[in-house]
């Protein structure tokens, strides 16, 4: 795997280039740095360019604004300005070093320097410490090349350290292993579990954002199979589930390797591209059961409610973390009907539709669908005997495909008679009334008790 830059064909985007040269011709020094040349490095160079230069903010920011670009002070307290170059921005930092963090977040200080080697040294990992420059090449002080080769996330300088600085680089360890499929090194793994607490002190905001990175990475299952204990520092519910026993014919694992296992299996029944919102859903559909868990008198563990208990969890731990509703809002439906009962029937699918488009309007063929890879990975991680299951849902996601071939009414807007149609028919004035009776309509046409069919839709209001 091992592989040298030359070999690599990337070049750098002329945006970053522009702005290196810029720099450079103002007789500072300048380099392409972090993401793009670890991406660059495993031939797959992402679009971001972050450049760090000698030249002090202020200094950056006139060069870069005489050359006709858009400056931007995006963080200048710790150096950092954006200049947008042919409508892309560039990340522009002047070499740094941090001073002590005694609050594990925040450095005390940050200070200008004018060696690269120094601000490398105070990045997070090895494959993150690499610079490029166009004409210079590489510079990699820290091996971080050789780290990439071997597939391995190694924190630069003394793990420990580095993670009692700043506790977020816990949860970047497992975002980065899990995006580019690496092991971690077994002293920075160490250094990871001695430090996890220490997220404690990290705003939550700042959290979610890694999770979410973790979770869009596909990789979930992996980090809970490896990193559990990090990810119960992150969310204390998940914590929970470790080891839970189940105490239950259906169960071959603990909620949390049983939840790993329907985090890989969404992965798999989605060829690598479910939506953020069942990878969410993945992660938390069982969140409640250590919440709920009874035994019955001969031993046997249940967990009623669980997803209804679920629902609002969910909600609760995605807000603590800052996520958007629109991430929030079906992720939490998506919980709250992970068991709910779906029969190959045309009524019944119409009837899950419906749930869907009430808390998600405008989202409910995918979110159904989402539905069905989620229940489908929920069976395959049980026994073996409950994964049959599997083939029901086969039929139910044949049902949900003619359904929505064949314009099948599930929304407000599908029905064959309008809010006007109602009032003339009924002579009620315009108000909730007129909704309640088309939601009433609706339900009937869902339920196959009506046709969607307006002569008998209003016959059926004349009555
Ligand atoms: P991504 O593709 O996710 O943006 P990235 O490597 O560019 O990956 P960023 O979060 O954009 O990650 O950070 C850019 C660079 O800044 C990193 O490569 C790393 O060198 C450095 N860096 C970012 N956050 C930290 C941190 N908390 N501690 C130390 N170095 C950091
Ligand atoms: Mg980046």
């Amino acid at each position: 795997m091992f592989r040298r830059f030359e070999d690599v064909a990337y070049e750098l985007p002329e945006f970053g280039r522009k702005v290196i040269r810029a720099l450079e011709d103002a007789g500072f020094e300048a380099w392409a740095v972090g993401g793009w040349v670890r991406d660059a490095l495993l031939d797959a160079p992402s679009h971001d360019v972050d450049v760090t230069t000698s030249a002090h903010w202020r200094d950056a920011e006139k060069i870069l604004a005489s050359c006709g670009y858009a400056v931007h002070r995006t963080g200048a307290a710790h150096g950092t300005i954006t200049a947008v170059v042919e409508g892309e921005p560039v990340e522009v930092t002047t070499y740094r070093v941090e001073g002590d963090y005694t609050d594990h977040r925040h450095p005390d200080e940050v200070r200008f320097v004018d060696d690269i080697r120094l601000d490398l040294a105070r990045r997070d990992f090895t494959v993150n410490a690499i610079a490029y420059h166009p004409e210079r090449g590489i510079l990699d002080p820290f091996d971080g090349r050789g780290d990439l080769g071997r597939g391995l996330i190694r924190a630069v300088g003394d793990p420990r350290r580095r993670f009692e600085e700043d506790a977020l680089r816990v949860l970047r360890a497992v975002r980065f292993a899990c995006r580019l499929g690496f092991d971690i090194e077994p002293q920075t793994q160490q250094a990871l579990l001695e430090c996890a607490d220490g997220l404690e002190d990290i705003a939550s905001e700042r959290i979610g954002q890694e999770l979410d990175g973790i979770v869009r990475t596909g990789r979930m299952g992996w980090a809970l199979m490896n990193e559990a204990e990090v990810l119960g520092e992150a969310i204390p519910e998940l914590a929970a589930m470790a080891g839970f026993d189940q105490h239950s014919p259906y169960h071959a694992y603990d909620v949390l390797e049983h939840t790993a296992r329907v985090c890989m299996a969404v992965e798999e029944f989605t060829g690598g591209m479910a939506s953020p919102a069942l990878r969410w859903a993945a992660l938390l559909h069982d969140v409640a059961k250590p919440v709920t868990f009874t035994q019955d008198d001969a031993g046997q563990g249940h967990f009623f409610g669980h997803p209804k208990v679920g629902a609002p969890m969910c909600e609760k731990i995605m807000r603590r973390l800052a996520l958007p509703g629109e991430l929030v809002a079906p992720t939490r439906t998506l919980v709250r009907l992970h068991d709910h009962y779906v029969k190959p029937t045309r009524r019944s699918v119409r009837r899950t539709l419906l749930k869907f488009e009430n808390a998600c309007p405008g989202r409910a063929e995918a979110l159904t669908f989402a539905l069905l890879d989620l229940k489908r990975a929920d069976a395959v991680s049980k026994v073996d005997r409950v994964a049959g299951y599997a083939v029901e849902l086969d039929k139910i996601s044949a049902v949900l495909r003619r359904v929505i071939a064949d314009g099948e009414a599930f929304r407000m807007t599908d029905l064959a008679v309008s809010g006007r149609d109602v009032m003339e028919a009924t002579g009620i004035r315009p108000g909730p009334g007129v909704g309640m009776i088309l939601r009433e309509l609706l339900l009937c046409v869902v339920n196959g008790e009506l046709p969607n069919d307006r002569d008998t839709l209003l016959r059926s209001l004349r009555v």
